[in-house]
């Protein structure tokens, strides 16, 4: 995927229309048009990239930051009980649309929705998993 035919890219450009509640420099924030709840929104960095995984460090920082202040906006505008953050990247974790995006869910008390179930580790495999990413890391 390019920025000529990405979606998003386009919807930076004016070149699709989008209901817009914040744009900087860097980064843009526009409703999500099949929202989980009225007033979820999509954050995205004005550079093209696909996910977590090529995104540089600046424009990370930069939907970080607009994350938060769109966050804070949401809940106070609103008047939600919370606010989920989630990014999907790649295929298998549910990314549709190949330009990075933070989901930013407005919650209320009761709403119901059902995020992810937790599990539990077996004997010794905390250890395992913990060494592994750590490695990673080095
Ligand atoms: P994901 O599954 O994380 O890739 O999510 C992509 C999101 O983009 C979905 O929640 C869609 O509803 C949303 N979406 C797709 N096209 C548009 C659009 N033109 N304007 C606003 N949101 C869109
Ligand atoms: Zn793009």
């Amino acid at each position: 995927m390019n920025d000529k035919d990405c979606i998003f890219c386009k919807i930076v450009r004016g070149e699709i229309l989008s209901f817009k509640v914040y744009e900087d420099g860097d980064t843009l924030a526009f409703l999500d048009i099949h929202p989980v709840a009225p007033g979820h929104t999509l954050v995205v960095p004005k550079v093209h990239a696909t996910n977590i995984f090529d995104i540089t460090s600046e424009s990370w920082a930069a939907v970080a930051e607009t994350t938060r202040k769109v966050a804070i906006a949401i809940e106070g505008a609103l008047e939600s009980d919370g606010v989920n953050l989630m990014m999907n990247n790649r295929e298998h974790a549910g990314q549709i649309v190949e330009h990075p995006h933070m989901h930013l869910i407005p919650r209320f008390k009761g709403d119901g929705l059902k995020l992810w179930p937790h599990g539990a580790y077996k004997e010794g495999e905390a250890e395992g998993v913990k060494e592994k990413i750590r490695g990673a890391l080095n």
